[in-house]
C-alpha cells in the first residue's frame, strides 16, 4: 500500500469533518504536545481529577467504613468489569476488574493448566511481552510436568501444537511490532488440538473491537492504563468464558474470591461464577478512576474509533516511510494492524529523545524500535501530519546526535 500523502490543508479539513474531534475536550493534555504515547500511559480523562477528590474527600474522608457498602465499593470490581465487557464483546458476569496483568495471567494460566491434566505444555512467542513470559515460568515452575516452550512467532503455531499442549499465550496485538493476530482463527486451531486459549489484550482493548465470545476465546487477561486511560498503575482485567466458571479453580485463593468472605471461615470455598477469580481488597483509587475513563469510553463508538486509528496510522506510514535511514516494522495490511507504528531506525533511541525534545512524545523498545501510538479519541490527523515534519526534521538536521539525547533514563 501506498498512499499519496496527503497535505497540512487536507489534515485541517479532515479535522473539521471528524466525528470523534468533541471528545478531545474530555481529557487534559499540556498545550502544545502531541502526545503519541497512549499506547503505554493514557492520557488523563478531566472527570477522572474530581471523581478522584471525591472518592477521597467524600466517600473516605466523609463516609469512612460505610462506603464499602453505601459507595459500591464491595462491588467494584464486578461493577467495572461489566462496563468493561462492551469494550471486548463479552456477555456479562465473564469478567472482573482487579490486580494486574501479570497476577491475572498467573491466575487464569494456573485454571487453564488445572482444566487440561495430562498436558504440561504452555505455547508463547519469544517476543512477547516479557512479563508474560515470566508468569509462564513462574506458574510452570509450579505445576508439576508443565514447561514453557517459545514460538518463533504465531504463524508457526502448528509446528508445535500437539496433544501435550494444555495452553497457548499470545498478545493480541504485538507491543513492539504492533501487529495483530487473528484472534478467531488462532483460537480454532488451539482449540481443535484439545487447548486452551489465553489472549493478553494489553494492547488491543479500547484500541480496536475486540469479540471475545464471538472469537469463542477460553480466557484473556489485560490492562486499563494504555489505551483506556485509566491512569498510572490502574487495575487490569480478567476474563474467563462462561462454560469454564463453574469448573475453573485458581490458586491465589484470597477472601474477595471466598463464597461467603464475612462469614471469615476457616476453609476456602470458591464464589460461584467469575467472583472466584478475585482475590483481594481492590485499590479504590484506582478503580475510580478506571471508572471516571469508562464514562468516557462509554460515549465513543469503536467502529467509528477504528475507522479513524486506521486512517491515521496510514497517514503516519505515508508521510515517514520514505524518510533517510527509517525501516515501517507494522504491517501495512489493516486486519494485521493494531493503534501503533514501529519504525526501525540503527539510533531509535536518540531519535525519540530528539523529538520528545520538540515536544512529541513517542517512546524507544530495545534495540532499535522506535514506537508511535495513535489514539483517536484525542489525537487529530494534523498532529499527525506535524509529528511526522517533526521527524523528517530531526533526520534531516540530525539533531539527535547531540549528547543529552544519548542519556538513558530508568524508563525508556
Ligand atoms: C502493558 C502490558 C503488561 C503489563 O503488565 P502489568 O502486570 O499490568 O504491569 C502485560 N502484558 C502486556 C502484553 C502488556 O502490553
Amino acid at each position: 500500500m501506498s498512499v499519496h500523502p496527503l497535505t497540512r490543508e487536507e489534515c485541517l479539513a479532515l479535522d473539521a469533518a471528524d466525528p470523534l474531534a468533541h471528545f478531545r475536550a474530555e481529557f487534559t493534555l499540556p498545550e502544545g504536545l502531541i502526545y503519541l504515547d497512549g499506547n503505554s500511559l493514557g492520557a488523563l480523562p478531566v472527570r477522572t481529577s474530581a471523581r478522584v477528590r471525591e472518592l477521597v474527600e467524600v466517600e473516605w474522608g466523609q463516609e469512612l467504613i460505610k462506603s464499602w457498602n453505601d459507595a459500591g465499593w464491595f462491588r467494584l470490581p464486578h461493577t467495572l468489569g461489566a462496563r468493561v465487557a462492551p469494550l471486548l464483546g463479552a456477555a456479562p458476569g465473564q469478567l472482573v476488574v482487579c490486580d494486574t496483568t501479570s497476577v491475572n495471567l498467573f491466575k487464569v494460566l494456573s485454571a487453564a493448566l488445572r482444566l487440561r491434566p495430562g498436558r504440561g505444555t504452555v505455547l508463547a512467542e519469544r517476543a512477547a511481552f516479557p512479563t508474560d513470559l515470566y508468569i509462564v515460568e513462574g506458574v510452570t515452575s509450579l505445576a508439576k510436568g508443565s514447561r514453557l516452550e517459545l514460538l518463533d512467532h504465531a504463524d508457526r503455531l502448528d509446528d508445535l501444537l500437539d496433544e501435550g499442549v494444555a495452553a497457548v499465550v499470545l498478545s493480541h496485538v504485538d507491543y513492539r511490532t504492533g501487529e495483530l493476530l487473528d484472534m478467531p482463527g488462532i483460537t480454532r486451531r488451539v482449540q481443535a488440538a484439545g487447548a486452551l486459549m489465553i489472549w493478553d489484550v494489553c494492547h488491543s482493548v479500547a484500541a480496536l473491537p475486540i469479540e471475545l465470545d464471538a472469537s469463542g476465546v477460553d480466557f484473556a487477561v489485560g490492562c486499563t492504563y494504555k489505551y483506556l486511560n485509566g491512569g498510572p498503575g490502574s487495575p487490569a482485567f480478567l476474563y474467563v468464558a462462561e462454560r469454564h466458571l463453574a469448573t475453573a479453580a485458581q490458586p491465589l485463593s484470597g477472601w474477595f474470591g471466598h463464597a461467603r468472605p464475612f462469614a471469615f471461615e476457616p476453609g476456602y470455598e470458591p464464589l460461584d461464577g467469575i467472583g472466584r477469580f478475585l482475590t483481594s481488597s481492590p485499590s479504590m483509587l484506582g478503580q475510580a478512576a478506571l471508572g471516571a475513563s469508562l464514562d468516557v469510553w462509554e460515549k465513543a463508538d469503536l467502529a467509528t474509533v477504528r475507522a479513524k486509528s486506521l486512517a491515521l496510522t496510514d497517514l503516519f506510514v505515508s508521510l515517514v516511510e520514505q524518510l533517510d535511514g527509517i525501516e515501517v516494522v507494522t504491517p501495512r495490511e489493516h486486519e494485521r494492524r493494531g493503534s501503533q507504528i514501529a519504525l526501525r531506525h540503527s539510533d531509535g533511541y536518540p531519535v525519540v529523545q530528539a523529538l520528545i525534545a520538540r515536544g512529541v512524545v513517542g517512546d524507544f523498545r530495545a534495540p532499535d524500535l522506535m514506537r508511535f501510538g495513535f489514539t483517536p479519541l484525542y489525537l487529530s490527523y494534523t498532529e499527525v501530519w506535524d509529528a511526522a515534519r517533526h521527524l523528517a526534521e530531526v533526520l534531516e538536521s540530525g539533531e539527535w546526535r547531540d549528547e543529552r539525547f544519548n542519556r538513558r533514563g530508568e524508563v525508556t
